[in-house]
């Protein structure tokens, strides 16, 4: 300390001022002085009262507001990884300011979790292997994923992460290849020189496919397209051909799924149709080590499909020249803390700032994505038809539950057709969206309900290891073998759950295979990879399942798909909720019947005249999105509206309401040209012992709302004891 206050003048004069954002929860970046040179997006070690931490250089300036004597110094320059580029940077305050969450920890939550610690990084890069016998026909035909192994890696190295990703076996395999001297491990350097792109053309495109291609790639700037197209019409080989041709041009493609669960297919798939083009995913299953890897591998611009959830929108990619968010009405796009962004909200940003093409990929696009193609601002791409001519679209009907023979909520008729398929060896899907065996348990006798003690909800019957379970706070306890409140011993379960079906099908079909998919049966890691081979296979022949099955997977002995419980969305308070369920109803209708067999869908409904179920046996979404939006406009909601909820919880109702209140009259004192609706509770209105409410702000144009959020000024609102967000564009009510 004494050697660097005697330096002499002319170095103290070197010392320039730079602004730094740390991960501090305050709207502002913090001054500090450096004697090294630093660029914008590198990270750099600083004193914050008695801590050190990390931060990043946003920017230089010559003055600082801070008195100069108080300006402290950066402890240390980091040089241990590439700095941020200054387009992510600038992606990155474009996210704070327009969803009002502080830059700081705006900026470190888009690092790699590695990246983020104040050590300096010892720079371990996941284990890859390289193939030093290439014969693949040489290997025993039984030996198929040795095989696929060897294949992959005729190309190029692979990391574990990528061969794993191949099959539940892979990396049982690749030990055994190991050790018959087939493949060994190796270093990687990001500086691999790119490979020519061999394409695997598998297929031909029908006419709407090559013009949705043709739209996107002969936009050399930024165009947002909406990609419509029914389930089975090809979407992805759509995908795959946009893809090949920016790969041809040495571009870097960004695509974004909603699901982990998702990825691993994908890359597989998307390896099998460019074998030698560098590929890594991007998401929160891996582990911190695979992730800083695969950042990095995209940083440099090695790798050149980069696929990820909604995370990866924040990868480093430099030669970024296509991004496609497939599935782009899926809520999981959307953060529900920290910074509550919209993933596919920043790729289009994203893509608008680079000037390049964004391809959005729905069977059912969101309202918000269908009306901006409707007015212009998006370009709409239909795929009409399937992709394979003698593939047929599912026949949709419902069963009116009030005119049926019913069974713990199981019509005769879905049990006559379930008898039908397993007859045939065919497989048969039970969708249910509610996990456990019941969702409450009732006393006949006093009518007392399993309710949960901490949360305005009901605990869930968990009978499989009788269990009472709150999906809200976790509470659990042992299921009660008599009424807690008046002793009475005929407790009943009241509604049904996966669980409680699966039983049912298990007492009626004692000799059928029956396979339960839901959050609690695939909570080990490759638990539902396992499954979804044995679905292919064909050693299924009832599954049951919440929506994981619904999204994307191909099960090509599929033929009949049975719906339960989906009124409940008709009467919810949410607004979006069917729109909702008419998405996840087609994405599930979708899995039945795409292997050239006709497949069928009965859905259970007390209102089998409702608009919902009429659209979806006509397969017509348009017919949908049409009267939704008629709604949406005279009712005064997205996409004709916009959106800011501000929302409070804390153990004190009154100092949540108290809070609630104070931010309502500063919000209608400023007179804006927003509507300031009342403070009201949460639907869910306690949870874990924290009362929670919400107040709705709504204005007419996106310009209007973020003024008004500007001048709002909610963060000099005292908020004791209270956790606040403010949710721009919220999703959940
Ligand atoms: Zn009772
Ligand atoms: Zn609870």
């Amino acid at each position: 300390m004494a050697r660097q206050a005697l330096k002499p003048a002319g170095g103290e004069s070197q010392m320039s001022i730079v602004r730094i954002a740390l991960d501090v929860p305050i709207h502002t970046l913090f001054d500090y002085m450096v004697d090294e040179a630093v660029v914008p997006g590198q990270r750099v070690v600083v004193p914050l009262g008695r801590r050190q931490m990390i931060g990043v250089v946003m920017e230089s300036v010559v003055s600082s507001d801070v008195p100069h004597g108080r300006i402290r110094k950066v402890l240390c320059v980091l040089n241990d990884s590439e700095p941020l580029s200054v387009g992510l940077l600038e992606l990155l305050k474009f996210c704070s300011d327009y969803y009002h969450y502080p830059i700081g920890p705006t900026v470190i939550s888009a690092l790699p979790t590695r990246l983020r610690s104040d050590k300096p990084l010892v720079v371990r890069r996941d284990i890859h292997y390289r193939l030093i016998r290439d014969a693949a026909d040489s290997l025993p035909r039984r030996k198929s994923v040795a095989r696929r192994i060897v294949e992959m890696l005729a190309a190029h190295p692979c990391s574990l992460a990528q061969i794993k990703a191949l099959s539940a076996t892979a990396g049982a395999q690749l030990k055994w290849l190991e050790q018959e001297g087939w493949v060994e491990q190796c270093e990687m350097s990001g500086e691999l020189p790119t490979p020519a792109v061999q394409f695997v053309n598998a297929h031909r495109l029908t006419m709407e496919q090559q013009q949705a291609v043709d739209a996107v790639t002969q936009s050399s700037n930024y165009g947002c397209f909406l990609l419509h197209g029914i389930t089975g019409s090809g979407k992805t080989e759509v995908y795959v051909h946009l893809m090949n041709c920016m790969l041809q041009r040495g571009g870097q493609i960004l695509l974004l799924v909603p699901e982990i669960n998702l990825t691993p297919q994908l890359e597989g798939y998307f390896h099998s149709r460019f074998p030698d083009v560098p590929l890594v995913s991007l998401h929160s299953g891996l582990s911190e080590n695979q992730r800083l890897d695969h950042w990095q591998q995209a940083q440099t611009g090695y790798a050149h499909i980069v696929l990820g959830t909604r995370l990866s929108v924040f990868a480093e990619l430099p030669k970024l020249s296509l991004i496609i968010v497939d599935e782009e009405h899926d809520s999981s796009f959307k953060q529900q803390d920290g910074l509550r962004y919209s993933a596919r909200d920043v790729a289009v940003f994203r893509a608008s700032q680079r000037g390049i093409p964004i391809v959005l990929g729905s069977a059912t696009p969101s309202l918000e994505s269908y009306h901006n193609a409707q007015i212009g601002r998006y370009k709409l791409l239909k795929l009409s038809g399937r992709a394979k001519a003698d593939a047929r679209l599912p026949a949709v009907s419902c069963v009116n539950i009030n005119q049926s023979v019913m069974t713990e909520g199981v019509s005769e008729k879905l049990m006559r057709e379930i008898a039908l398929r397993i007859s045939r060896s065919e497989q048969s899907l039970l969708f249910i969206n509610r996990r456990g065996y019941a969702p409450v348990l009732m006393c006949t006798e006093c009518g007392w309900l399993s309710d949960c003690k901490n949360c305005a909800g009901r605990m869930v019957l968990h009978l499989a290891d009788r269990k009472l379970r709150c999906h809200h706070c976790g509470l659990q306890l042992n299921m009660p073998t008599s009424c807690p409140s008046c002793g009475h011993a005929g407790l009943h379960p009241v509604g049904s759950g996966t669980q409680r079906v699966e039983s049912l099908l298990q007492a009626r079909f004692p000799d059928a295979r029956i396979l339960r998919v839901d959050k609690d049966s695939t909570r080990n890691k490759r638990s539902w990879q396992k499954m979804r081979e044995k679905i292919h296979a064909n050693e299924v022949d009832i599954l049951v399942g919440t929506q994981m099955l619904a999204k994307g997977h191909d099960f090509p002995e599929l033929t009949l798909v049975g719906v339960l419980g989906a009124d409940s969305a008709l009467y919810s308070a949410d607004f979006r909720a069917s729109e909702k369920l008419f998405a996840q109803l087609m994405q599930v209708a979708g899995r039945a019947g795409r292997a050239d067999k006709a497949g069928s869908v009965l859905i259970q409904t007390a209102f089998p005249d409702h608009p919902l179920f009429r659209c979806l046996e006509r397969h017509d979404f348009d017919e949908w999105a049409t009267l939704l939006l008629d709604e949406r406009r005279m009712a005064g909601f997205p996409p004709f509206v916009f959106q800011a909820m501000l929302r409070a919880e804390g153990k004190s109702e009154s100092d949540v309401y108290t809070y609630l209140g104070k931010a309502r009259a500063a919000a209608i004192e400023l007179k804006c040209k927003v509507e300031v609706f009342g403070v009201v509770p949460a639907s869910l209105a306690r949870r874990a012992n924290h009362v929670r409410a919400q107040l709705l702000i709504q204005a007419g144009s996106r310009k209007i709302l973020q003024q008004f959020l500007r001048d709002w000024r909610i963060d000099e609102i005292p908020a004791p004891r209270l956790h606040c967000s403010l949710d721009i564009d919220p999703l959940e009510f």
